[in-house]
């Protein structure tokens, strides 16, 4: 910290500067942006790193990581915010693609971390499908070591250093579930930032996450789309998300080109695609919820792929222009950022 003397007639004062000039900020980095369960040119599978603290900091007092697809781990190393340096943890859903990257995340906490402090985990509690199945985030962080547990390799790493926590990682997941709500609602607080959340469409259990911070508000929609799984309807885009997103400084969500519809070529299969919010619609609700940037990850297809998995995409390989039109032909008029792995932006500008 700077200090700055002021003097004055009366004499001098040291005054901290963090208290005087310190500006707040809010910083999201997108840790990855694959959209769905296919690699591609080595994109890390999704999430959202969020930050806010002040300059002096450079945004890091509280470090908040939306889902933690596959590579999270190295991602989150580039963005100079170590696993270790996480405050809370919060999952949209759970497909393996938005969640993968946890265990190798909370391995690598356990070698280094197990004094602690621990992460929570911020997630829908246990969910029951129409089916039967249950989707249980308590049971995912329960279970996030087993494999190096079975194996006997945790046995031999605390056999090596007995400060290790002997029930593994599992035992530095502080898990925070809650039930969804249908409007958006409270879910977790450290000082000035607060995280609400909402269920919202896509698999059981699915929910989205508002931050807001004195530096500005970014929604989290996640996988969300419409309530109808399939037209007729207005729009691909969630109503809960865009009631989350009113007044929101930024909007980050996943997307699907509408190339990839069944009007198209593809083959690619109608119900995957009309689960998702298309570019052209999430660029209606941005402008309808008057948001200020809309970041677009969880990209189907991914930039330049000549497939999305085993579907040829109509016409080649996509560029950003592409997503952007289709962003601007919904008629938002904000600024796009079309994703890749590390895209930034920080508030204020
Ligand atoms: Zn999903």
């Amino acid at each position: 910290m700077n200090n700055i003397i002021k003097c004055a007639f009366l004499g001098c004062l040291l005054i901290p500067s963090t208290s005087v000039f310190a500006a707040p900020c809010l910083n999201i980095t997108l840790t990855g942006t694959q959209g769905g369960p296919p690699v591609f040119n080595g994109q890390a599978g999704s999430g959202t790193l969020v930050q806010f603290g002040d300059d002096e900091n450079n945004c890091s007092a509280v470090n908040l990581q939306f889902d933690t697809g596959r590579g999270t781990t190295q991602r989150l190393s580039q963005a100079k915010t170590p696993v270790g340096k996480l405050n809370a943890i919060f999952l949209t859903h759970m497909h393996s693609d938005h969640t993968e990257g946890l265990a190798d995340m909370m391995q690598l906490r356990w070698h280094f971390g197990s004094a602690g402090p621990k992460v929570d985990l911020v997630c829908s509690g246990d969910t029951q499908s129409p089916k039967g199945y249950v989707l249980s985030c308590e049971k995912f962080a329960q279970h996030i070591g087993d494999p190096l547990i079975k194996s006997g390799e945790m046995a031999q790493r605390l056999a090596e250093n007995n400060k290790r926590l002997p029930g593994g990682p599992a035992e530095l997941i502080n898990v925070n579930a809650f039930k969804p709500s249908e409007t958006p609602a409270e879910v977790w607080k450290s000082g000035d930032v607060v995280v609400s959340a909402v269920g919202s469409r896509h698999i059981p259990g699915h929910v989205s996450y508002r931050v807001d911070t004195p530096a500005g508000s970014v929604v989290i929609g996640g996988d969300a789309g419409n309530d109808a799984p399939k037209p007729p309807r207005k729009t691909s885009t969630s109503a809960q998300v865009e009631a989350l997103s009113m007044g929101a400084d930024v909007i980050v969500h996943s997307t699907i080109h509408p190339v990839m519809g069944p009007d198209k070529d593809s083959g690619f299969p109608p119900p995957i695609y009309f689960r998702q919010s298309t570019a052209t619609d999430l660029g209606s609700m941005a402008q309808r919820a008057g948001a200020k940037h809309l970041m677009l990850t969880h990209l189907i297809p991914p930039l330049g792929a000549k497939r999305q998995g085993p579907y040829p995409i109509p016409g080649g390989g996509l560029t950003e222009a592409d997503y952007e039109s289709a962003v601007v032909d919904g008629g938002f008029e904000g600024g796009v950022i079309v994703g890749r792995d590390l895209s930034s932006l920080r508030l204020p500008q």
